[in-house]
């Protein structure tokens, strides 16, 4: 799979922790597939993973647990 900014390096499959909003209510999503371009950074949801996020915030899936850590904000 190719970067859309043109870089030279194909993207790269990595797993990562997401928080998305379902309303006001955040959820967490852990060990979401995305393709990320190593040089830019752009970040890319493959299908399967776009569905699992919308399924989430329909609430087609329950959850496995909950989440809970401290909140930082730059001053
Ligand atoms: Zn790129």
């Amino acid at each position: 799979m190719e970067c859309p900014h043109g870089c030279s390096s194909p993207m790269e499959t990595a797993l990562v922790t997401r928080i998305f909003y379902r309303g006001a209510e955040p959820v967490v999503i852990r060990d979401l597939k995305v393709h990320v371009c190593p040089e830019c950074g752009y970040e890319t949801l493959p299908l399967k993973s776009a569905c699992i996020v919308e399924n989430v915030l329909n609430e087609r899936l329950e959850p496995i647990g909950s989440f809970s850590a401290p909140l930082f904000q730059p001053a």
